[in-house]
């Protein structure tokens, strides 16, 4: 039997392969176990093998399971990559270290807001649209530098680059065409802020060309925990 342990040095094993394809660095590309729908057990089982940055998408899921973890396991970093609505922006603000899905001015003017002093500033990466299919969110590609600036200016956010979530396809050419289309607005946007330093692609089933485009950080889900359960996943 495969353990979680087992999958997440295969998945560490797959983001060295592929950095060594293109002469990066492995160490230059972070990895994002992506816990969404899967029980406590399962990040723990991931933490003593090593791993400490999580994502959650679901709002609710995702402070129950911090609040759950923050006396035994408080060096977790925890990363919101889900969509936000505006109603519960203030539970990230409280809650997680990095938001990975701005891509509305009044979003991160909210979050801003809401983030105590007492934490440090929440990390962001602006989500674009860089997918063929309408229904993808994220800001268009032509309105990223307006929001780019807008989020500079707010002192309880740092930004720290951009994310994608591309065409769910087999089809190599196409991943590629989208995820080096962000990688060129990433190094766009540089030229003005050269701390930029997140480049936020890559999914189990496009990882290996996500490095090889740029990506800094890889966020794998199904191929750490396993398949996810499509009527958990739809409750929310
Ligand atoms: C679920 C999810 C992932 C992980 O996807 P897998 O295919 O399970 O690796 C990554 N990013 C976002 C935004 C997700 O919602």
């Amino acid at each position: 039997m495969t353990t979680i342990a087992d999958r997440l040095a295969v998945a560490q094993y797959r983001i060295a392969q592929a950095a060594q394809k293109c002469s990066r660095l492995p160490h230059s590309i972070r990895l994002l176990a992506v816990s969404k729908t899967k029980p406590i057990e399962d990040i723990i089982a991931a933490y003593d093998a090593g791993q400490r940055c999580f994502g959650e998408n679901y709002v609710q899921e995702g402070v129950t399971k911090i609040e759950a973890l923050k006396g035994s396991h408080g060096d977790i970093e925890w990363h919101f990559i889900g969509p936000l609505q505006s109603n519960k922006t203030h539970l990230v603000a409280e809650n997680f270290d990095w938001i990975h899905t701005v891509s509305r001015e009044k979003i991160a003017k909210r979050l801003n807001e809401q983030r105590s002093s007492e934490l440090a500033p929440l990390n962001v990466c602006i989500q674009v649209n860089i997918s063929q299919e309408d229904s993808k969110s994220g800001i268009e590609p032509e309105e990223l530098t307006s929001l780019a600036g807008i989020i500079r200016e707010l002192p309880r956010l740092t930004l720290r680059g951009l994310m994608a979530i591309p065409t769910a396809t087999d089809n190599i050419e196409l991943q590629r065409q989208e995820l080096s289309h962000l990688k060129q607005l990433f190094d766009e946007l540089k030229r003005s802020y050269p701390e930029l330093d997140t480049l936020s692609m890559g999914m189990s089933n496009d990882l290996d060309v996500a490095v090889e485009c740029g990506s800094t950080m890889v966020r794998i889900g199904s191929a750490i925990f396993g398949e996810r359960n499509y009527s958990v996943e739809s409750k929310n």
